[in-house]
């Protein structure tokens, strides 16, 4: 028996708090709500608001069809869908944009020492979790195993010349998934859309990556509740107050199935090319850019939980880590992501 737990559009696992305060004066705000890559994205701003709210929707569109042009997967308009499906392994000339998410794919990759990889797409695919989805049947050990040889950072060559940004591939079938990327890479890009218009006191989102900057509604720095690891429902796990930081969450409980009892999440650990199988179930990262944040967020994922604290130690991440326990949950969090919790 398989039961499948995903998509239409996948939720977020962080969500906006809008705090009630009567005494606080409310200053004018725009909210703008839409679809982009499966999921949902938002922007709320608040304070001096220099552009007209159908202006701004058209210049958020403009941003939105860029997005998926540098690092969408999922349409065969798109340069990346033909990287993957191609054999050619010269140099092709890429975007600034996707060029800037190769690089911090690779600090991160390098970082995690392999546990955060982008070219993990064999794997996904063959989980049933990329494109192409279902149906869902467990792997043998030998399509593992062969889908295991197409994954490697090794096999992807980035340059730049005169011309411009290159990728190249040096494995012919190789397949560059960005989705851990893509919901930090759109928000950073709507991030710096706002600060271009003029706007100053955002907050914007898609999926489980939020950027914020200057103020909320009330005046007050933009609060962000953590979800409870739970796919059924919305309960707060943990509130953090936001004033210039992106923050990204990663977790195994909203896109999985289910066949035999066992749970199967999309987060794939490449050194065994199947699902993670321990107790961390949900990882949360603060950083300067939601980019960065979102690539943490998954690489911490894929590491157990002792694992992925002492990582984040080291790298002094604001991390907040969440392992199902018999009785529930456990959390714990490394001293940068203390500031940042409202107690
Ligand atoms: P995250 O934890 O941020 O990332 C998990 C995803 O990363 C997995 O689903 C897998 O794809 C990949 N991954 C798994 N293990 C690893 C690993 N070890 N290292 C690196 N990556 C790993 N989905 C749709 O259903 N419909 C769409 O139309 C669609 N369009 C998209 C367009 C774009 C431009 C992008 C970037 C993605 C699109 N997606 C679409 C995919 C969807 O947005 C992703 O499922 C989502 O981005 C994953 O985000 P997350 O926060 O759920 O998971």
């Amino acid at each position: 028996m398989i039961n499948v737990f995903t998509k239409g559009l996948l939720l977020s696992t962080l969500i906006t708090v809008l705090s009630a305060c009567n005494k606080c004066h409310m200053r004018p705000q725009i909210i703008i709500n839409g679809n982009i890559m499966g999921t949902v994205y938002s922007v709320k701003v608040s304070g001096h608001i220099p552009v007209k709210k159908a202006c701004l929707q058209q210049k958020i569109n403009a941003v939105l069809e860029q997005v998926n042009n540098d690092i969408s997967t999922y349409n065969a308009n798109y340069f990346l869908f033909h990287f993957n499906h191609s054999n050619n392994t010269h140099p092709q000339l890429i975007s600034r944009g996707l060029a800037n998410i190769i690089i911090m794919a690779q600090r991160i990759g390098h970082d995690t020492s392999g546990a955060m990889d982008i070219t993990i797409g064999s794997l996904v695919n063959l989980w049933g979790f990329g494109p192409d989805k279902k149906p869902v049947k467990i792997p043998t050990e030998q399509q593992i195993v062969e889908a295991q040889k197409k994954v490697g950072l090794q096999y992807l060559n980035l340059f730049s010349n005169h011309r411009g940004e290159w990728l190249q591939k040096t494995l012919p079938n190789i397949y560059v998934d960005l989705s851990t990327l893509g919901e930090g890479y759109c928000t950073d890009e709507l991030a710096k859309l706002m600060m271009r218009n003029g706007i100053t006191n955002y907050l914007v989102s898609v999926g489980g990556a939020i950027s914020t900057h200057g103020l909320n509604g009330h005046g007050k720095p933009w609060r962000v509740a953590i979800q409870q690891p739970i796919d059924y429902k919305n309960a707060v796990q943990a509130l953090v107050d936001l004033h210039g930081y992106s923050i990204s969450t990663a977790g195994s409980y909203r896109n999985y199935f289910e066949k035999d009892g066992l749970h199967y999440s999309h987060v794939i650990d490449p050194s065994i090319g199947k699902p993670i199988q321990h107790h961390l179930v949900s990882a949360t990262v603060i950083a300067s850019s939601a980019l960065e944040a979102d690539g943490w967020d998954t690489g911490l994922m894929v590491l157990d939980t002792e694992k992925a604290l002492k990582l984040a130690q080291e790298k002094e991440l604001a991390a907040y880590l969440i392992s199902a326990t018999n009785n529930g949950f456990s959390t714990v969090m490394t001293t940068q992501f203390k500031a940042f919790m409202v107690q």
